[in-house]
């Protein structure tokens, strides 16, 4: 059985190649490396069982090639990160809508099924928690960028339901805030690791806002499992899932954690969103999957605290990410 990974250099899609791989699977990557990295994947240049093409999810040609020669799709291929959203609107857009166009209208023509990775940013800014599958989104307005990045992935689950209305089979999950050795050590676009770099390096470590804002942070063998249940199980096709630990934790506690379990001298330091995102960024004040769905139809159970998953990361990072 082969399986294509799209952005399987990516932080999230690396561990998903590492997963496959061992469980003996042939595995096909097609990442463009614009946030994933070669680093993510070295260790399986050499496996005959691996194939890394180094290309863009645009490229309809080459997506219609490698779906038709592969038995199941897992699709990660994204721009991700709200930074880089606020950063490259236009470029999140296109990528997140054409590139899942592309996939699922292969996947279609060669009856593949495809797991889409979606994601928690779906829920906007909804203020009932926990957030259920079937809850009303809310977003602000669209001169906000970072709403952009939850609209093209909401049309990418519509049309991932579109296909799957067809008999495609199609399974979406909606990852939460995923953490984990390999997340990128520039400290870019999370929060997790923005602070285990600030801890590590004498900096402050920077809050934003009042740091009463909350997340449920899922260690990446965590948001794996998900994945690869939704992969798998015939009964979740059709349907989304949260895939994310559903224990919730504030920004700024979070902070004391880190620079309790890195033994950081950091001051930690509160700072507006102004001031890191430009005027009229709005965020989420909490953010809490419900799971009983996922455990119901996949049957999937997170298993790593988040005190035990920091301080793998911050091992990991100790090791991979000195300057
Ligand atoms: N955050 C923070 N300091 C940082 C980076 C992020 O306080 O240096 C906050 C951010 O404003 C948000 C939360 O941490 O409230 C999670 O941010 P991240 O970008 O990791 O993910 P999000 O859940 O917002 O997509």
């Amino acid at each position: 059985m082969r399986i294509l990974v799209t952005g399987g250099a990516g932080y999230i899609g690396s561990h998903l190649v590492d997963h496959l791989l061992g469980q003996g699977y042939e595995v096909v990557v097609l990442d463009n490396l614009s946030t994933g990295k070669i680093a993510n994947i070295a260790p399986h240049l050499e496996n005959p069982r691996f194939r890394f093409v180094n290309d863009t999810v645009l490229n309809e040609a080459l997506v219609e090639e490698l779906t038709r020669s592969s038995t199941l799709v897992y699709h990660l291929a994204a721009a991700v990160g709200v930074r880089h959203i606020v950063a490259d609107p236009l470029n999140a857009v296109l990528t997140n809508v054409r590139g899942t166009e592309l996939i699922l209208h292969s996947a279609y023509k060669y009856w593949r099924k495809v797991v889409l990775a979606s994601t928690s940013e779906i829920y906007g800014k909804a203020q009932k928690v926990p957030f259920e599958e079937t809850d009303d989104r809310v977003l602000g307005a669209t001169e906000i960028h970072r709403w952009s990045y939850s609209t093209a992935k909401a049309v990418d689950e519509h049309l991932a339901f579109a296909y799957a209305d067809k008999g495609l089979p199609v399974a979406i999950v909606r990852y939460f805030n995923s953490y984990g050795e390999r997340l990128d050590p520039r400290g870019y676009g999370s929060v997790i690791a923005t602070f285990i770099r600030q801890a590590l390096a004498g900096e402050p470590i920077t809050v934003h806002g009042d740091g009463q804002q909350t997340r449920c942070f899922t260690y990446i063998s965590d948001t794996i499992q998900g994945t690869v249940l939704a992969g798998e199980s015939r009964a979740g096709e059709g349907q989304v899932f949260n895939i994310g630990s559903p224990v919730e934790i504030a920004i700024g506690e979070l902070a004391r954690l880190v620079k309790r379990l890195t033994g950081s001298a950091s001051p930690i330091v509160t700072i507006s969103y102004e001031a890191v995102y430009g005027p009229g960024f709005e965020d989420t004040r909490r953010r809490l999957p419900s799971i009983g769905r996922a455990q119901r139809v996949l049957g999937y159970s997170p298993k790593v605290s988040l005190e035990d998953g920091l301080k793998r990361t911050i091992a990991w990072w100790q090791e991979h990410s000195r300057p």
